[in-house]
């Protein structure tokens, strides 16, 4: 650890990032929108989609959120080879970024007890904020991918611990059958996140990664890309539409991740991203200086 470093950057870097992510949709996002909006054909879709960009220009305007649910804060931190970095600082940094985001700007906490459902309106408590960790080569950045995820999405995801001999159609049957039930809940059309093999929590973690790609950017695996564009396609026939009120468009795209398995399983997990496809991303270098992007 570089005792000159100030950490108080980091902590920043953790609170803007989540007001930035609540208030700015990233462009990738306003462009599959708006390529959603120019494709469906169905009148009360369209509208829907205009009060979408309404609350858009509104939140852009304003300087405002996008949407009431603030929703758990979540931490993809990716830490460079050459970064000097203490992580237990860097972890106290976020969830203290995370707390005076909440308080200073201010905005409602969407975290609660589970048992008492007291919310201390800070954003944060046992287990949040939520930090996945990586670790980069070559690299002296400090990279924090903030992504707040609302209750609505959230509560549609599943997991499914299959055997090999189920067969892929059974997996793709269980994403679609996932789809269709979590109906209007998720706010759609967004990016449905697919995780598929490692173990049953890896790839609830591997789906979560999958909402976090630029909207539309396919799996560099050509094998996954079929896939994607196959699931997508199956979901947008379903006709259910933006908030689930029936349209062309059920989703803005699918995007799968996976990792290897055991030979006698077939772990497969869908973590649904809303149309307001929230994140931001901080990166701070050694020597202070932070770039706010997506
Ligand atoms: S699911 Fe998303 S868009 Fe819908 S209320 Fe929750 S955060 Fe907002």
């Amino acid at each position: 650890m570089s005792s000159s470093f100030d950490y108080g950057i980091v902590e920043e870097a953790a609170k803007q990032s989540y007001i930035k992510a609540l208030c700015d949709l990233p462009p990738d996002v306003r462009a599959a929108l708006r390529k959603a909006r120019d494709r469906e054909t169905v009148p009360t879709a369209r509208a829907i989609f205009e009060a979408m960009f309404k609350a858009i220009d509104i939140a852009d305007a304003k300087k405002t959120l996008l949407c009431q649910d603030t929703g758990l804060p979540i931490y993809k931190v990716r830490v460079g080879s050459r970064f000097p970095w203490n992580c237990a600082a860097i972890k106290s940094c976020l969830y203290e970024g995370a707390r005076r985001a909440t308080q200073e700007f201010p905005f409602r906490s969407s975290s609660t007890h589970t048992l008492t459902r007291i919310n201390p309106q800070t954003s944060v408590g046992p287990g949040l904020p939520v930090i996945y960790w990586d670790f980069v080569e070559d690299s002296d950045a400090l990279d924090i991918l903030m992504v707040p995820k609302g209750s609505g999405s959230e509560n549609m995801s599943k997991m499914q611990m299959f055997y090999p001999q189920h067969g892929i159609k059974a997996v793709k049957k269980f994403i679609l059958d996932t789809v269709v039930e979590s109906a209007a809940n998720p706010c759609p059309p967004g990016v449905i996140g697919v995780g598929l093999g490692g173990t049953s929590d890896l790839v609830m973690r591997l789906a979560k990664d999958a909402i976090c790609r630029p909207v539309g950017q396919r799996h560099p695996d050509p094998q996954f890309a079929e896939m994607e564009e196959e699931l997508e396609e199956a979901i947008n026939a379903t006709g259910r539409g933006p908030m689930g009120l029936g349209g062309d468009v059920s989703c803005l795209a699918v995007h799968v991740e996976h990792a290897y398995t055991h030979i006698t399983q077939n772990p497969v997990a869908v973590n649904t991203q809303c149309w307001p496809a929230r994140r931001a991303r901080a990166v701070v270098l050694p020597d202070g200086s932070t770039t706010y992007g997506y």
